[in-house]
């Protein structure tokens, strides 16, 4: 038994999890555990490896990995074998090849323990496509956070321009579409909501909207069982 519950918070690229997790953890004083960021960790190494997409190669490179989420002075840092890779590993090209890799079993695999591992005395939101379906499926409270094509592209477009990275908001429409189709058709753990989760759509909420809609859920339910329910 848990002592704190495990939150989780899955959906599409660009839907707003990864501050919302960041800020929802930071008001909870739990851990903000970016699951995404261990994918994005692996497709590093992957192409320090020069991985040409063989199946044995991968295989020895996934018994050799050491993927770890660090907390360091309030930010989570992500190593691969030792390397701090946390912010090498924000581009769309590591972004694209994650969610290819990640629809290898052997990959999700190696991540699984890593994760639970982290989440195993609760106090933690989880963020990520198969939180609340694969990874922690009896997770206490769940939610599933989405928003349209065109509000997630326009996010991440400005996102990039922020880190005065060069890309045409057209471009990032058409990664976010494939990378959407990639999550959602692959055949493991693809991107679907839990039956439990509330949906909440973000596309005209303010990110502090939607984390008071989720602390209103999670106050309203404490640990006790989630029912589903739509946010307008
Ligand atoms: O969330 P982020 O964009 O950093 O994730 C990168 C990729 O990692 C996603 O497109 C997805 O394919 C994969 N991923 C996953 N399962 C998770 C988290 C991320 O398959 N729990």
């Amino acid at each position: 038994m848990r002592e704190k519950p495990v939150i989780t918070i899955d959906g599409p690229a660009g839907a707003g999890k990864s501050t919302i997790s960041r800020l929802l953890a930071e008001r909870l004083s739990y851990l903000y555990l970016d699951t995404g960021a261990l994918y994005r960790a692996v497709a590093y190494h992957l192409i320090q490896k020069d991985y040409s997409g063989n199946n044995e190669e991968l295989a020895d490179l996934c018994r050799n990995i050491r993927v770890e989420l660090n907390d360091r002075a309030g930010r989570l840092h992500v190593f691969v074998n030792s390397e701090d890779v946390t912010m090498k590993i924000r581009t769309e090209e590591i972004g694209l090849l994650a969610s290819r890799i990640s629809a290898i079993p052997m990959v999700r695999e190696v991540l699984l323990s890593v994760q639970r591992d982290m989440a195993a005395a609760g106090g933690v939101v989880a963020e990520g496509r198969d939180m609340g379906t694969v990874v922690f499926p009896d997770a206490e409270i769940k939610f599933f956070l989405d928003a349209t094509v065109r509000e997630r592209a326009g996010r991440r477009y400005r996102e990039l321009s922020e880190r005065g990275e060069k890309a045409s908001l057209r471009d990032v429409e058409s990664d976010i579409l494939i990378r959407d189709r990639q999550d959602r058709e692959r055949s493991v753990a693809p991107l679907v909501a839990a039956a439990d989760a509330v949906h909440i759509d973000s596309t005209d909420q303010t990110i502090s909207q939607v984390v008071d809609i989720m602390m209103g859920v999670i106050n309203k339910t404490g640990n006790a069982q989630m029912r589903t329910e739509k946010c307008p």
